[in-house]
């Protein structure tokens, strides 16, 4: 079952997910050679009760942080710990906040330090599909019109996209109806109305397409162990213009005055 939002109810979402683009800025600020990934989950959470909003994460279906930190050839869901990162590693961020009843959930992938050109040409991909992609969440657009244009951006770069994890509805919970994969053909899937509300997320390897889970339970690789990037936000459906919900812009004013 589909929950579509009321304007209402998409602007008590939109706190949610503007809270996590802030805190994601906050953990923007620490990211450098050197700091740990429970160091910038420790931060995140102080930054997200402090503002009556709660840790999305942590405690769903046992996740112990409050942060996804995804170094390198890990895909999603990797879990924060106390190995520093390292100049030329990327890590992707994940993040998720409950307040006022709503889920906000959005990911971002840094850079620490100085990158290759070629992994900084695949966050940069990835970063544009996201965006081509939300480009095509308006109404009278199906849910595989996303998809196909994700998948054929990334691909026309030789990039591997990730089939088992997907976007997802997004509200009263964390994962909600229906999933939005990153993948798929024009014209397919479930037809977008107004007020649906996704979490768009492609999940793009440097080389193949496979990934498997390590012995965690959580933490995805890339089948290869090349590098993989991750950028999300949150949007909701509209007639002619995406609306989104969350944003990048307090994270990249941190990076430019870097
Ligand atoms: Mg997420
Ligand atoms: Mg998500």
């Amino acid at each position: 079952m589909i929950d579509y939002k009321t304007e209402e109810e998409v602007e008590i979402q939109r706190e949610s997910s503007l809270l996590v683009g802030k805190t994601l800025a906050e953990v923007a600020k620490l990211i450098q050679p050197g700091v740990t990934t429970l160091e910038l989950d420790k931060v995140a959470e102080e930054f997200i009760r402090d503002h009556h909003a709660i840790p999305g994460f942590k405690g769903y279906n046992g996740f112990p942080n409050s942060l996804c930190t995804s170094v390198n050839e890990q895909v999603v869901h990797g879990i924060p710990n106390n190995k520093p990162l390292k100049n030329g590693d990327i890590v992707s961020v994940d993040c998720g906040v409950l307040k006022n009843g709503f889920y906000g959930d959005s990911a971002y992938t840094f850079a620490v330090g100085e990158v290759s050109a070629e992994i900084q040409q695949l966050l940069d991909v990835t970063k544009q599909s996201l965006l081509l992609g939300m480009e095509q969440a308006i109404v009278g657009n199906r849910i595989g019109d996303i998809g196909y244009t994700i998948q054929k951006y990334c691909e026309s770069f030789g990039y591997g996209v990730v089939r088992e994890l997907v976007g997802h509805g997004l509200g009263r919970s964390l994962h909600e109806s229906p999933e939005v994969p990153n993948y798929g053909r024009k014209r397919s899937g479930l037809k977008l109305k107004e007020g649906l509300v996704l979490a768009i997320e492609p999940m793009i390897n440097l080389g193949v397409k496979e990934v498997k889970q390590l012995n965690d339970g959580w933490t995805i690789v890339t089948a290869d162990g090349k590098p993989s990037a991750h950028f999300e936000h949150d949007v909701a459906i509209r007639k002619g213009k995406v609306l989104v919900l969350s944003t990048f812009e307090h994270i990249e004013e941190v990076i430019k005055n870097k």
